[in-house]
């Protein structure tokens, strides 16, 4: 069996992005050799996601808008957690709700996706560099 192991770094402008990685991901896997096993993708920061949905700009919209609705960032107050000298409560809820990582079978050298399904990272406190693991393993 082989396995692979990168790194993809981000440093978003904003504090909440959503990017498509479904091409970092299919080049990870060019790179993996790897022809049939599973990839996973995660993030390795607690207020941060990976996720996989639909690559339309309305429903990224959507999902922005949702989350600050379910866990505004303001005001900083409204969270415990930001009693610890933080500013990123909402941060960490907006990751549990977008999960932490996407598993995807790989086939015939291909990531093996649904109809529409492509792979997205979830910032939800940027404006530094983090990082998502993508481990590949099989033959
Ligand atoms: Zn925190």
């Amino acid at each position: 069996m082989k396995s692979f192991r990168k790194e993809l770094w981000f440093n978003t402008g904003e504090r909440m992005e959503l990017i498509n990685i479904t091409p970092d991901v299919e080049s990870a896997l060019r790179e993996s050799g790897i022809r049939e096993g599973l990839c996973l993708v995660n993030a390795m920061h607690i207020t941060a996601s990976v996720f996989i949905n639909d690559d339309e700009s309305g429903l990224h919209a959507d999902y922005q808008d949702w989350l600050e609705q379910l866990a505004p960032h303001a005001p900083v107050s409204r969270y415990r957690h930001n009693r610890t000298g933080e500013d990123n409560g909402d941060a960490h809820l907006k990751r549990q709700i977008m999960g932490r990582e996407a598993v995807v079978a790989v086939t015939e050298g291909r990531l093996d996706f649904g109809p529409w399904e492509r792979i997205f990272y979830g910032e939800f406190d940027g404006r530094r560099r983090k990082r998502v693991l993508v481990k590949i393993i099989g033959e």
